[in-house]
Protein backbone atom coordinates (compact mmCIF):
# COMPACT_ATOMS: atom_id res chain seq x y z
CA UNK A 1 0.00 0.00 0.00
CA UNK A 2 1.11 3.26 -0.93
CA UNK A 3 1.52 6.36 1.49
CA UNK A 4 -0.97 8.50 -0.69
CA UNK A 5 -3.43 5.41 -1.04
CA UNK A 6 -3.16 5.18 2.89
CA UNK A 7 -3.39 9.12 3.55
CA UNK A 8 -6.36 8.99 0.86
CA UNK A 9 -8.18 6.19 2.67
CA UNK A 10 -7.29 8.17 6.29
CA UNK A 11 -9.03 11.15 4.14
CA UNK A 12 -11.85 8.93 3.40
CA UNK A 13 -12.69 6.55 6.50
CA UNK A 14 -14.20 7.80 9.81
CA UNK A 15 -11.94 4.74 11.21
CA UNK A 16 -15.07 2.82 13.44
CA UNK A 17 -12.82 1.54 15.55
CA UNK A 18 -13.89 -1.82 17.41
CA UNK A 19 -15.72 -2.85 20.70
CA UNK A 20 -13.88 -3.01 23.82
CA UNK A 21 -14.30 -6.75 24.13
CA UNK A 22 -13.26 -7.20 20.53
CA UNK A 23 -10.09 -4.79 21.09
CA UNK A 24 -9.40 -6.84 23.81
CA UNK A 25 -10.13 -10.42 22.28
CA UNK A 26 -7.57 -9.00 19.83
CA UNK A 27 -4.70 -8.54 22.13
CA UNK A 28 -5.68 -12.27 23.90
CA UNK A 29 -5.26 -13.51 20.17
CA UNK A 30 -1.91 -12.27 19.73
CA UNK A 31 -0.56 -13.28 22.61
CA UNK A 32 1.61 -16.47 22.41
CA UNK A 33 1.95 -17.72 26.17
CA UNK A 34 -2.42 -17.07 26.51
CA UNK A 35 -3.89 -19.75 28.76
CA UNK A 36 -7.05 -20.67 29.00
CA UNK A 37 -8.06 -18.83 32.12
CA UNK A 38 -7.52 -15.79 30.70
CA UNK A 39 -9.77 -16.13 27.49
CA UNK A 40 -12.63 -17.55 29.36
CA UNK A 41 -12.64 -14.62 31.93
CA UNK A 42 -12.56 -12.40 28.97
CA UNK A 43 -15.40 -13.98 27.28
CA UNK A 44 -16.92 -14.29 30.68
CA UNK A 45 -17.31 -10.66 30.90
CA UNK A 46 -19.79 -10.48 28.31
CA UNK A 47 -22.94 -12.84 28.79
CA UNK A 48 -24.36 -12.63 25.29
CA UNK A 49 -21.22 -13.74 24.10
CA UNK A 50 -20.78 -16.31 26.32
CA UNK A 51 -24.20 -17.68 25.36
CA UNK A 52 -22.94 -17.35 21.54
CA UNK A 53 -19.76 -19.21 22.18
CA UNK A 54 -21.73 -21.74 23.81
CA UNK A 55 -24.26 -22.47 21.28
CA UNK A 56 -21.68 -22.86 18.80
CA UNK A 57 -19.60 -25.34 20.77
CA UNK A 58 -22.70 -27.51 20.62
CA UNK A 59 -24.12 -26.37 17.59
CA UNK A 60 -24.18 -28.98 13.87
CA UNK A 61 -21.17 -26.74 12.86
CA UNK A 62 -19.12 -29.17 15.88
CA UNK A 63 -21.64 -31.58 15.90
CA UNK A 64 -19.47 -34.64 16.07
CA UNK A 65 -18.01 -33.53 19.45
CA UNK A 66 -18.84 -33.65 23.23
CA UNK A 67 -22.00 -31.81 24.74
CA UNK A 68 -20.29 -28.56 26.25
CA UNK A 69 -21.97 -27.24 29.54
CA UNK A 70 -20.04 -24.06 30.51
CA UNK A 71 -17.37 -22.06 28.72
CA UNK A 72 -14.16 -23.56 29.89
CA UNK A 73 -15.75 -26.87 28.43
CA UNK A 74 -16.38 -25.27 25.63
CA UNK A 75 -13.09 -23.62 25.23
CA UNK A 76 -11.80 -27.35 25.49
CA UNK A 77 -14.09 -28.18 22.42
CA UNK A 78 -13.24 -25.10 20.09
CA UNK A 79 -9.84 -25.06 21.12
CA UNK A 80 -8.42 -21.60 22.20
CA UNK A 81 -7.43 -19.73 18.70
CA UNK A 82 -11.45 -20.64 17.71
CA UNK A 83 -12.97 -19.40 20.70
CA UNK A 84 -11.02 -16.20 20.27
CA UNK A 85 -11.65 -15.67 16.58
CA UNK A 86 -15.50 -16.90 17.22
CA UNK A 87 -15.78 -14.08 19.90
CA UNK A 88 -14.61 -11.64 17.36
CA UNK A 89 -16.95 -12.66 14.81
CA UNK A 90 -20.14 -11.94 17.56
CA UNK A 91 -18.69 -8.94 18.94
CA UNK A 92 -17.95 -7.50 15.62
CA UNK A 93 -20.73 -8.19 13.83
CA UNK A 94 -22.96 -6.76 16.89
CA UNK A 95 -20.86 -3.63 16.91
CA UNK A 96 -20.69 -3.23 13.16
CA UNK A 97 -24.78 -4.17 13.39
CA UNK A 98 -25.69 -1.63 15.47
CA UNK A 99 -24.77 1.54 14.01
CA UNK A 100 -27.45 3.19 11.24
CA UNK A 101 -26.46 2.89 7.67
CA UNK A 102 -26.87 5.32 5.32
CA UNK A 103 -27.35 4.40 1.44
CA UNK A 104 -26.24 0.59 1.96
CA UNK A 105 -28.97 -1.63 2.18
CA UNK A 106 -27.79 -3.68 5.63
CA UNK A 107 -30.52 -6.53 5.28
CA UNK A 108 -28.33 -7.48 2.06
CA UNK A 109 -24.91 -6.91 3.22
CA UNK A 110 -25.79 -9.02 6.39
CA UNK A 111 -27.51 -11.59 4.57
CA UNK A 112 -24.38 -11.72 2.41
CA UNK A 113 -21.87 -11.43 5.08
CA UNK A 114 -22.94 -14.29 6.95
CA UNK A 115 -23.75 -16.88 4.21
CA UNK A 116 -20.07 -15.75 2.81
CA UNK A 117 -18.63 -16.43 6.29
CA UNK A 118 -20.39 -19.99 6.05
CA UNK A 119 -18.90 -20.70 2.88
CA UNK A 120 -16.02 -20.08 3.21
CA UNK A 121 -15.79 -22.13 6.78
CA UNK A 122 -17.38 -25.06 4.64
CA UNK A 123 -15.37 -24.55 1.57
CA UNK A 124 -12.24 -24.91 4.14
CA UNK A 125 -13.69 -27.98 5.75
CA UNK A 126 -14.23 -29.77 2.01
CA UNK A 127 -10.63 -28.12 0.39
CA UNK A 128 -8.47 -29.46 3.82
CA UNK A 129 -7.86 -25.88 5.16
CA UNK A 130 -7.56 -26.23 9.19
CA UNK A 131 -8.67 -22.67 10.42
CA UNK A 132 -12.32 -22.77 10.12
CA UNK A 133 -12.66 -20.05 12.42
CA UNK A 134 -10.45 -17.67 10.89
CA UNK A 135 -11.95 -18.52 7.34
CA UNK A 136 -15.62 -17.62 8.69
CA UNK A 137 -14.20 -14.41 10.14
CA UNK A 138 -12.31 -13.50 6.78
CA UNK A 139 -15.83 -14.21 4.70
CA UNK A 140 -17.31 -12.18 7.23
CA UNK A 141 -15.46 -9.31 7.00
CA UNK A 142 -14.35 -9.38 3.47
CA UNK A 143 -16.98 -6.31 2.53
CA UNK A 144 -16.22 -4.72 5.81
CA UNK A 145 -14.89 -1.46 3.59
CA UNK A 146 -18.50 -1.28 2.62
CA UNK A 147 -19.58 -0.91 6.22
CA UNK A 148 -16.71 1.78 6.78
CA UNK A 149 -17.02 3.46 3.00
CA UNK A 150 -21.37 4.03 4.38
CA UNK A 151 -20.20 5.69 7.30
CA UNK A 152 -17.66 7.99 6.68
CA UNK A 153 -19.47 9.11 2.94
CA UNK A 154 -23.01 8.60 3.59
CA UNK A 155 -23.81 9.52 -0.33
CA UNK A 156 -21.51 6.67 -1.67
CA UNK A 157 -23.73 4.27 -2.52
CA UNK A 158 -26.82 6.79 -2.73
CA UNK A 159 -28.66 5.24 -6.00
CA UNK A 160 -27.23 1.53 -6.17
CA UNK A 161 -29.98 -0.28 -4.19
CA UNK A 162 -29.98 -2.91 -7.36
CA UNK A 163 -26.22 -2.43 -7.95
CA UNK A 164 -25.51 -3.58 -4.26
CA UNK A 165 -27.74 -6.95 -5.05
CA UNK A 166 -24.76 -7.37 -7.82
CA UNK A 167 -21.55 -7.54 -6.24
CA UNK A 168 -19.10 -7.67 -9.01
CA UNK A 169 -20.90 -4.15 -9.89
CA UNK A 170 -20.49 -1.89 -7.08
CA UNK A 171 -16.64 -2.25 -7.44
CA UNK A 172 -15.85 -0.48 -10.32
CA UNK A 173 -18.79 1.91 -9.08
CA UNK A 174 -16.58 2.77 -6.13
CA UNK A 175 -13.52 3.62 -7.75
CA UNK A 176 -14.75 5.64 -10.17
CA UNK A 177 -16.50 7.55 -7.42
CA UNK A 178 -13.55 7.20 -4.73
CA UNK A 179 -10.58 6.13 -6.29
CA UNK A 180 -10.57 2.93 -4.31
CA UNK A 181 -12.95 -0.42 -3.92
CA UNK A 182 -14.35 -1.33 -0.54
CA UNK A 183 -11.42 -4.61 -0.41
CA UNK A 184 -8.72 -2.34 -0.68
CA UNK A 185 -10.76 -0.22 2.26
CA UNK A 186 -11.22 -3.20 4.28
CA UNK A 187 -8.17 -4.96 4.12
CA UNK A 188 -6.33 -1.58 5.24
CA UNK A 189 -9.20 -1.38 8.14
CA UNK A 190 -8.31 -4.91 9.63
CA UNK A 191 -4.47 -4.05 9.78
CA UNK A 192 -5.47 -0.87 11.52
CA UNK A 193 -7.62 -3.44 13.92
CA UNK A 194 -4.24 -5.35 14.19
CA UNK A 195 -6.05 -8.57 13.09
CA UNK A 196 -4.11 -11.05 11.59
CA UNK A 197 -2.28 -10.94 8.13
CA UNK A 198 -3.80 -13.47 6.61
CA UNK A 199 -7.10 -12.11 7.27
CA UNK A 200 -6.56 -8.84 5.79
CA UNK A 201 -4.38 -10.21 3.03
CA UNK A 202 -7.44 -12.77 2.07
CA UNK A 203 -9.99 -9.88 2.41
CA UNK A 204 -7.66 -7.72 0.07
CA UNK A 205 -8.21 -10.28 -2.64
CA UNK A 206 -11.54 -11.45 -2.33
CA UNK A 207 -12.01 -9.98 -5.85
CA UNK A 208 -9.62 -11.25 -7.66
CA UNK A 209 -7.83 -14.89 -7.36
CA UNK A 210 -5.00 -15.81 -9.33
CA UNK A 211 -5.62 -19.36 -10.40
CA UNK A 212 -2.85 -19.84 -12.01
CA UNK A 213 -0.10 -20.40 -9.14
CA UNK A 214 0.06 -23.23 -7.39
CA UNK A 215 -1.98 -24.02 -4.45
CA UNK A 216 0.14 -22.54 -1.06
CA UNK A 217 -1.73 -23.09 2.10
CA UNK A 218 -1.84 -19.20 2.31
CA UNK A 219 -3.65 -19.48 -1.68
CA UNK A 220 -5.89 -22.19 -0.20
CA UNK A 221 -6.99 -19.59 2.79
CA UNK A 222 -7.74 -16.76 0.28
CA UNK A 223 -9.42 -18.94 -2.68
CA UNK A 224 -11.78 -20.25 -0.01
CA UNK A 225 -12.83 -16.27 0.78
CA UNK A 226 -12.87 -14.83 -2.77
CA UNK A 227 -14.93 -18.17 -3.74
CA UNK A 228 -17.51 -17.66 -0.50
CA UNK A 229 -18.84 -14.30 -2.28
CA UNK A 230 -20.02 -15.42 -5.56
CA UNK A 231 -21.51 -18.59 -3.54
CA UNK A 232 -23.43 -16.34 -1.10
CA UNK A 233 -24.39 -14.01 -4.20
CA UNK A 234 -26.03 -17.16 -5.40
CA UNK A 235 -27.89 -17.97 -2.59
CA UNK A 236 -29.45 -14.34 -2.20
CA UNK A 237 -30.03 -14.03 -6.86
CA UNK A 238 -33.31 -14.84 -7.93
CA UNK A 239 -34.18 -18.69 -7.66
CA UNK A 240 -34.15 -19.32 -11.92
CA UNK A 241 -31.05 -18.02 -11.97
CA UNK A 242 -29.54 -20.40 -9.60
CA UNK A 243 -29.07 -23.70 -11.17
CA UNK A 244 -27.14 -21.39 -14.07
CA UNK A 245 -25.64 -20.14 -11.29
CA UNK A 246 -24.70 -23.31 -9.33
CA UNK A 247 -23.10 -25.12 -12.25
CA UNK A 248 -20.33 -22.11 -13.12
CA UNK A 249 -19.73 -21.90 -9.44
CA UNK A 250 -19.28 -25.52 -9.76
CA UNK A 251 -16.37 -25.17 -12.60
CA UNK A 252 -14.84 -22.32 -10.54
CA UNK A 253 -14.39 -24.73 -7.85
CA UNK A 254 -12.77 -27.07 -9.91
CA UNK A 255 -10.25 -24.61 -11.75
CA UNK A 256 -9.53 -23.51 -7.94
CA UNK A 257 -9.55 -26.32 -5.97
CA UNK A 258 -9.92 -29.30 -8.28
CA UNK A 259 -13.00 -29.85 -6.21
CA UNK A 260 -15.04 -32.63 -8.01
CA UNK A 261 -18.70 -31.75 -8.85
CA UNK A 262 -19.90 -34.56 -6.47
CA UNK A 263 -18.07 -32.53 -3.39
CA UNK A 264 -19.40 -29.22 -4.43
CA UNK A 265 -23.01 -30.35 -3.96
CA UNK A 266 -22.24 -31.95 -0.87
CA UNK A 267 -20.85 -28.21 0.09
CA UNK A 268 -23.64 -26.49 -1.41
CA UNK A 269 -25.66 -29.02 0.95
CA UNK A 270 -23.30 -28.59 3.94
CA UNK A 271 -23.51 -25.11 4.04
CA UNK A 272 -27.47 -24.61 3.30
CA UNK A 273 -27.50 -27.23 6.21
CA UNK A 274 -25.38 -24.45 8.66
CA UNK A 275 -27.69 -21.35 7.30
CA UNK A 276 -30.56 -21.82 10.50
CA UNK A 277 -28.00 -22.30 12.90
CA UNK A 278 -25.42 -19.26 11.53
CA UNK A 279 -29.53 -17.39 11.88
CA UNK A 280 -30.24 -18.21 15.23
CA UNK A 281 -26.68 -17.17 16.90
CA UNK A 282 -26.39 -13.99 14.53
CA UNK A 283 -30.29 -13.39 15.46
CA UNK A 284 -30.26 -12.41 11.81
CA UNK A 285 -32.58 -14.00 9.36
CA UNK A 286 -30.72 -14.96 6.21
CA UNK A 287 -32.97 -17.03 4.02
CA UNK A 288 -36.33 -18.16 4.35
CA UNK A 289 -35.75 -21.25 2.81
CA UNK A 290 -32.36 -22.62 2.98
CA UNK A 291 -33.79 -25.91 1.64
CA UNK A 292 -34.78 -24.82 -1.53
CA UNK A 293 -31.35 -24.39 -2.82
CA UNK A 294 -30.46 -27.71 -0.58
CA UNK A 295 -32.97 -29.42 -3.29
CA UNK A 296 -31.43 -27.80 -6.37
CA UNK A 297 -27.58 -28.80 -4.91
CA UNK A 298 -29.13 -31.82 -4.88
CA UNK A 299 -29.96 -31.68 -8.60
CA UNK A 300 -26.95 -30.53 -9.08
CA UNK A 301 -25.37 -34.17 -7.90
CA UNK A 302 -28.11 -36.12 -9.66
CA UNK A 303 -27.22 -33.85 -13.01
CA UNK A 304 -23.79 -35.22 -12.85
CA UNK A 305 -25.05 -38.93 -11.60
CA UNK A 306 -27.21 -38.71 -14.85
CA UNK A 307 -24.14 -37.73 -16.68
CA UNK A 308 -22.04 -40.31 -15.45
CA UNK A 309 -25.03 -42.89 -15.87
CA UNK A 310 -25.31 -41.71 -19.45
CA UNK A 311 -21.42 -41.72 -19.92
CA UNK A 312 -21.49 -45.80 -18.40
CA UNK A 313 -24.29 -46.40 -20.95
CA UNK A 314 -22.67 -45.16 -23.55
CA UNK A 315 -19.35 -47.33 -23.45
CA UNK A 316 -21.42 -50.45 -22.16
CA UNK A 317 -23.41 -49.84 -25.83
CA UNK A 318 -19.97 -49.20 -27.24
CA UNK A 319 -19.00 -52.33 -25.61
CA UNK A 320 -21.82 -54.32 -26.64
CA UNK A 321 -21.79 -53.35 -30.39
CA UNK A 322 -18.18 -53.97 -30.14
CA UNK A 323 -18.70 -57.43 -28.80
CA UNK A 324 -21.60 -57.98 -31.20
CA UNK A 325 -18.73 -57.51 -33.82
CA UNK A 326 -16.16 -59.23 -32.69
CA UNK A 327 -19.27 -62.12 -32.59
CA UNK A 328 -20.19 -61.73 -36.25
CA UNK A 329 -16.66 -61.57 -37.58
CA UNK A 330 -16.32 -64.89 -35.45
CA UNK A 331 -19.14 -66.25 -37.19
CA UNK A 332 -18.16 -65.13 -40.30
CA UNK A 333 -14.78 -67.01 -39.88
CA UNK A 334 -17.00 -70.07 -39.16
CA UNK A 335 -19.71 -69.45 -42.45
CA UNK A 336 -19.78 -70.35 -45.79
CA UNK A 337 -19.98 -67.53 -47.66
CA UNK A 338 -22.21 -68.84 -50.88
CA UNK A 339 -24.77 -70.45 -48.26
CA UNK A 340 -24.41 -69.42 -44.92
CA UNK A 341 -24.47 -72.48 -43.14
CA UNK A 342 -21.35 -73.96 -41.24
CA UNK A 343 -18.31 -73.99 -42.93
CA UNK A 344 -16.00 -77.35 -42.83
CA UNK A 345 -13.51 -76.00 -40.20
CA UNK A 346 -16.02 -75.06 -38.19
CA UNK A 347 -17.82 -78.19 -38.54
CA UNK A 348 -14.72 -80.77 -37.50
CA UNK A 349 -14.13 -78.70 -34.36
CA UNK A 350 -17.42 -79.01 -33.39
CA UNK A 351 -17.65 -82.32 -34.16
CA UNK A 352 -14.44 -83.16 -32.32
CA UNK A 353 -16.35 -81.25 -29.11
CA UNK A 354 -19.80 -83.12 -29.32
CA UNK A 355 -18.14 -86.71 -30.15
CA UNK A 356 -15.93 -86.47 -27.18
CA UNK A 357 -19.09 -85.23 -25.21
CA UNK A 358 -21.59 -87.89 -26.41
CA UNK A 359 -19.07 -90.81 -25.64
CA UNK A 360 -18.77 -89.28 -22.07
CA UNK A 361 -22.04 -88.75 -21.48
CA UNK A 362 -23.39 -92.10 -23.45
CA UNK A 363 -25.44 -90.03 -25.80
CA UNK A 364 -26.59 -90.71 -29.33
CA UNK A 365 -25.06 -89.25 -31.84
CA UNK A 366 -26.03 -89.13 -35.44
CA UNK A 367 -23.33 -87.95 -39.01
CA UNK A 368 -25.11 -87.40 -42.12
CA UNK A 369 -22.89 -86.83 -45.41
CA UNK A 370 -25.24 -84.93 -48.11
CA UNK A 371 -24.45 -85.22 -51.70
CA UNK A 372 -26.49 -83.59 -54.62
CA UNK A 373 -26.82 -86.33 -57.53
CA UNK A 374 -25.43 -85.53 -60.44
CA UNK A 375 -24.73 -81.99 -60.03
CA UNK A 376 -22.15 -81.60 -62.83
CA UNK A 377 -25.09 -81.98 -64.97
CA UNK A 378 -27.09 -79.49 -63.57
CA UNK A 379 -24.18 -77.05 -63.35
CA UNK A 380 -22.97 -77.70 -67.42
CA UNK A 381 -26.66 -77.52 -68.60
CA UNK A 382 -28.17 -74.62 -66.30
CA UNK A 383 -24.93 -72.68 -65.30
CA UNK A 384 -22.90 -72.08 -62.42
CA UNK A 385 -24.95 -69.43 -60.93
CA UNK A 386 -27.99 -71.93 -61.18
CA UNK A 387 -26.23 -74.10 -59.62
CA UNK A 388 -24.82 -71.78 -56.91
CA UNK A 389 -28.76 -70.82 -56.16
CA UNK A 390 -29.76 -74.58 -55.74
CA UNK A 391 -26.71 -75.19 -53.48
CA UNK A 392 -27.98 -71.63 -51.04
CA UNK A 393 -31.59 -73.70 -51.60
CA UNK A 394 -30.38 -77.38 -50.36
CA UNK A 395 -28.42 -75.64 -47.49
CA UNK A 396 -31.99 -73.40 -46.52
CA UNK A 397 -33.90 -76.75 -46.95
CA UNK A 398 -31.35 -78.82 -44.44
CA UNK A 399 -31.52 -76.11 -41.78
CA UNK A 400 -35.32 -75.97 -42.43
CA UNK A 401 -35.56 -79.63 -41.46
CA UNK A 402 -33.07 -79.94 -38.06
CA UNK A 403 -33.57 -78.25 -35.09
CA UNK A 404 -31.40 -75.27 -34.17
CA UNK A 405 -29.69 -77.49 -31.93
CA UNK A 406 -28.34 -79.44 -35.05
CA UNK A 407 -25.38 -78.31 -37.12
CA UNK A 408 -25.39 -78.01 -41.04
CA UNK A 409 -22.33 -77.36 -42.69
CA UNK A 410 -20.84 -77.33 -46.22
CA UNK A 411 -18.32 -79.93 -46.55
CA UNK A 412 -16.96 -78.94 -50.01
CA UNK A 413 -18.31 -78.43 -53.55
CA UNK A 414 -22.07 -79.87 -53.19
CA UNK A 415 -21.60 -81.69 -50.28
CA UNK A 416 -23.01 -81.02 -47.09
CA UNK A 417 -22.70 -82.35 -43.68
CA UNK A 418 -25.26 -82.30 -40.97
CA UNK A 419 -24.59 -83.30 -36.74
CA UNK A 420 -27.57 -84.01 -35.22
CA UNK A 421 -26.53 -84.81 -31.38
CA UNK A 422 -28.67 -87.08 -29.36
CA UNK A 423 -30.54 -88.27 -32.12
CA UNK A 424 -30.80 -91.81 -32.83
CA UNK A 425 -30.00 -93.74 -35.69
CA UNK A 426 -34.25 -94.03 -35.79
CA UNK A 427 -34.68 -90.45 -35.77
CA UNK A 428 -31.77 -89.24 -37.92
CA UNK A 429 -33.30 -91.44 -40.82
CA UNK A 430 -36.43 -89.94 -40.41
CA UNK A 431 -34.44 -86.48 -40.73
CA UNK A 432 -32.84 -88.31 -43.76
CA UNK A 433 -35.48 -89.31 -45.19
CA UNK A 434 -37.58 -86.20 -44.91
CA UNK A 435 -35.20 -84.23 -46.37
CA UNK A 436 -34.31 -86.22 -49.63
CA UNK A 437 -38.13 -85.89 -50.10
CA UNK A 438 -38.59 -82.30 -49.89
CA UNK A 439 -35.69 -81.62 -51.93
CA UNK A 440 -37.00 -84.13 -54.43
CA UNK A 441 -40.49 -82.45 -54.40
CA UNK A 442 -38.87 -78.34 -54.74
CA UNK A 443 -38.70 -76.71 -58.13
CA UNK A 444 -35.68 -74.37 -58.77
CA UNK A 445 -36.00 -71.55 -61.21
CA UNK A 446 -33.21 -71.87 -63.65
CA UNK A 447 -34.03 -68.98 -66.27
CA UNK A 448 -36.09 -70.73 -68.40
CA UNK A 449 -38.60 -72.98 -66.69
CA UNK A 450 -37.60 -75.09 -63.68
CA UNK A 451 -35.75 -78.17 -62.06
CA UNK A 452 -35.74 -80.66 -59.61
CA UNK A 453 -32.46 -81.77 -58.30
CA UNK A 454 -32.12 -84.81 -55.92
CA UNK A 455 -30.01 -85.59 -53.03
CA UNK A 456 -28.13 -88.86 -51.59
CA UNK A 457 -27.80 -88.90 -47.50
CA UNK A 458 -25.19 -91.76 -46.08
CA UNK A 459 -25.42 -91.69 -41.90
CA UNK A 460 -24.29 -92.77 -39.02
CA UNK A 461 -24.95 -92.91 -35.86
CA UNK A 462 -22.78 -92.92 -32.43
CA UNK A 463 -24.17 -94.66 -29.36
CA UNK A 464 -23.41 -96.93 -26.84
CA UNK A 465 -24.55 -99.96 -28.93
CA UNK A 466 -22.28 -98.91 -32.14
CA UNK A 467 -19.25 -97.03 -30.35
CA UNK A 468 -16.82 -95.16 -33.20
CA UNK A 469 -13.47 -94.88 -31.82
CA UNK A 470 -13.44 -91.88 -33.21
CA UNK A 471 -14.84 -88.70 -35.25
CA UNK A 472 -12.76 -89.81 -38.29
CA UNK A 473 -14.57 -93.13 -38.11
CA UNK A 474 -17.55 -92.17 -37.47
CA UNK A 475 -17.17 -89.73 -40.50
CA UNK A 476 -16.09 -92.37 -43.04
CA UNK A 477 -19.23 -94.16 -41.66
CA UNK A 478 -21.48 -91.91 -42.91
CA UNK A 479 -19.17 -91.65 -46.32
CA UNK A 480 -19.87 -95.08 -46.70
CA UNK A 481 -23.29 -94.80 -46.34
CA UNK A 482 -23.72 -92.45 -48.94
CA UNK A 483 -21.54 -94.42 -51.19
CA UNK A 484 -24.12 -97.34 -51.17
CA UNK A 485 -26.90 -94.67 -51.58
CA UNK A 486 -25.34 -93.35 -54.57
CA UNK A 487 -25.08 -97.13 -55.85
CA UNK A 488 -28.43 -98.01 -55.37
CA UNK A 489 -29.57 -95.54 -57.47
CA UNK A 490 -29.29 -91.66 -55.57
CA UNK A 491 -32.35 -89.70 -53.90
CA UNK A 492 -32.27 -91.60 -50.91
CA UNK A 493 -31.26 -92.03 -47.10
CA UNK A 494 -28.75 -95.31 -46.27
CA UNK A 495 -28.12 -95.92 -42.90
CA UNK A 496 -24.16 -97.15 -42.15
CA UNK A 497 -24.19 -100.60 -41.18
CA UNK A 498 -21.39 -102.40 -39.78
CA UNK A 499 -21.93 -105.61 -40.62
CA UNK A 500 -21.99 -104.65 -44.32
CA UNK A 501 -18.73 -102.58 -44.30
CA UNK A 502 -16.06 -103.00 -46.16
CA UNK A 503 -12.79 -101.15 -47.31
CA UNK A 504 -13.83 -99.84 -50.71
CA UNK A 505 -12.75 -96.59 -53.35
CA UNK A 506 -14.32 -93.47 -52.59
CA UNK A 507 -16.24 -93.11 -55.06
CA UNK A 508 -16.09 -89.09 -55.11
P1 LIG B 1 -22.98 -87.55 -57.99
O1 LIG B 1 -24.42 -87.69 -58.06
O2 LIG B 1 -22.24 -88.78 -58.21
O3 LIG B 1 -22.55 -86.86 -56.78
O4 LIG B 1 -22.59 -86.64 -59.25
P2 LIG B 1 -22.13 -85.17 -59.17
O5 LIG B 1 -22.07 -84.59 -60.49
O6 LIG B 1 -22.95 -84.40 -58.17
O7 LIG B 1 -20.71 -85.31 -58.57
P3 LIG B 1 -19.32 -84.69 -58.92
O8 LIG B 1 -18.51 -84.75 -57.63
O9 LIG B 1 -18.81 -85.33 -60.10
O10 LIG B 1 -19.60 -83.18 -59.27
C1 LIG B 1 -19.78 -82.22 -58.29
C2 LIG B 1 -20.06 -80.96 -58.93
O11 LIG B 1 -20.52 -79.94 -58.08
C3 LIG B 1 -18.86 -80.36 -59.63
C4 LIG B 1 -19.12 -78.91 -59.67
O12 LIG B 1 -19.61 -78.54 -60.94
C5 LIG B 1 -20.26 -78.72 -58.67
N1 LIG B 1 -19.91 -77.76 -57.71
C6 LIG B 1 -19.02 -77.89 -56.70
N2 LIG B 1 -18.94 -76.75 -55.99
C7 LIG B 1 -19.81 -75.88 -56.58
C8 LIG B 1 -20.19 -74.53 -56.32
O13 LIG B 1 -19.70 -73.89 -55.38
N3 LIG B 1 -21.11 -73.96 -57.12
C9 LIG B 1 -21.68 -74.64 -58.14
N4 LIG B 1 -22.60 -74.03 -58.88
N5 LIG B 1 -21.35 -75.89 -58.39
C10 LIG B 1 -20.43 -76.50 -57.64
MG1 LIG C 1 -22.77 -85.10 -56.31
MG1 LIG D 1 -19.87 -84.72 -54.76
Amino acid sequence: MTPELESHLKSLVNLPSPPGVATHIIELAQDPEIEMGRVARAVGLDPALTTKILRIANSAIYAQRRRSENLRQALVVLGLNATLTLALSFTLVRSLKSGAPNALDYNHYWRRALLAGTAARSLGETTGQTLSEELFLAGLLQDIGMIALDRSKSDVYAGTAEMQRVHSQILPHERKRLGVDHAEVGSWLMRQWNLPERLWRAVESSHKVDTRRALTPEDGFARCVALSGPIADTYLGPAEARAKALNELAQQAERIFGMRREAFGALIERISSLIPETEAVFETSILPEPEAIMEQARELLMVRNLHTLREVNTLRVTADSLSARAMELEAETRRDPLTGVFNRSFLEQYLTREFDAAARQGWPLSVAFCDLDHFKKVNDTHGHQAGDRILQATARLLKGNTRDSDVVARYGGEEFVMVLPNADAHTCQSVCERIVASLAGTHHDVGHGSICVTISIGFATQSIDSPFDSVDALLKAADQALYTAKLSGRSRAVRYDAAESAPMVRFR
